[in-house]
Parts: structure tokens; sequence; C-alpha cells
């Protein structure tokens, strides 16, 4: 994708990002509300206080063909368990007990916040474009994170595991 193909588009998907979140802000509950017990071993306080998460039937995808993105239209159609948009993370029903999902949307969070929206979303679709969802930096990023929390008890600081290596990856990705 072309560096102004995306510009094109940002505004777009910025824009419906933020109506969704707002349609459904009635909805949302913090994920310290929670009361899963493993989180706070990995994450802050405050980004669980300032996290939000829906429990859905389906999580929302963006009408990327209608926004120019055609080219990833096979992954709007996917069916997710969860997807996170700025500081809030969708989860589909059938997952919502699932720590493990939390924890993965949790480093998603922490990528939108370090990355900043429009960084995030070039890195996200760029990922996307060149290695496939499973495969892209970001997505291999919190699948392996999550794995680490799944099988062991170990401790890690998870925020700081996420920004040491987005400062290692972050001008790959921000070149596409
Ligand atoms: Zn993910």
């Amino acid at each position: 994708m072309r560096p102004e193909e995306f510009r094109t588009s940002y505004p777009h998907l910025i824009g419906w990002i933020r109506e969704t979140l707002g349609a459904h802000a009635k909805e949302a509950k913090t994920v310290a509300s929670l009361g899963f017990p493993r989180l706070s071993r990995y994450f802050s306080e405050e980004l669980l206080r300032s996290t939000k998460a829906v429990v859905i039937d389906r999580v929302p995808m963006p009408p990327l063909s209608s926004m120019g993105l055609s080219r990833f239209a096979e992954f709007a159609v996917g069916d997710y368990d969860g997807i996170t948009y700025l500081d809030t993370f969708f989860v589909k029903r059938r997952s919502a007990t699932e720590e493990r999902l939390y924890f993965h949307e949790l480093i998603h969070v922490v990528q939108w916040r370090s990355l900043g929206p429009e960084a995030f979303l070039a890195a996200y679709a760029a990922g996307l474009e060149n290695f496939g969802y499973r495969h892209s930096p970001l997505e291999s990023m919190a699948y392996n994170a999550e794995a680490l929390f799944s099988q062991s008890d170990e401790l890690f600081d998870a925020e700081k595991l996420v920004t040491d290596q987005l400062s290692g990856m972050r001008r790959r990705l921000l070149l596409g």
C-alpha cells in the first residue's frame, strides 16, 4: 500500500472507529472491574482502569472496501474472537470469560498507545499486507506474549515487553 493511499483512508478509518466506540460506550466496562485474577500481575492498574471491554455477538469490523481498502476485504470478513480499537476492545460472547483473550487484546491497547492511532493503523495494515494476519508483526507480538501468559506462571512486565519490542521494530514498521 502506498503511503498516500493510507493517508487518504486514515480519516475514514479513525472516524469509523470513534463512531463505533461511541455507539457502544454504554456497554463498555473497564477491564479492572471484570475481576480477572491474573491480569493485574502483568499490566498496571492504570492501564486496566482506563481500558474498556465490550462483550458482543460479532466483533465490529470497518467497511474496508468502501474506504478504498478493498485489498483487506478478506481480513474484514473474518470471524474474530476479539478486536481492539484505541483504548477499547470487543470480545465475542463465546470467549468472554477467557482471560488469555483479554491479555492478548491488552497487548494491542499498549501498541495503540505507544505508536499512536495513525502509526498503529499504518503498521497494522503494512503487516497484514506483507505477512498476513497471524504473522503480521503486531499480531505475532500479541500471540507470543499471550502464549507466555497461558503456558507458565512466570511473571513479566507486559507493557515493558511491548514497548521494548516496538522500539526495536519501529523503524521497520513505520517504513512498511
Ligand atoms: Zn490480535
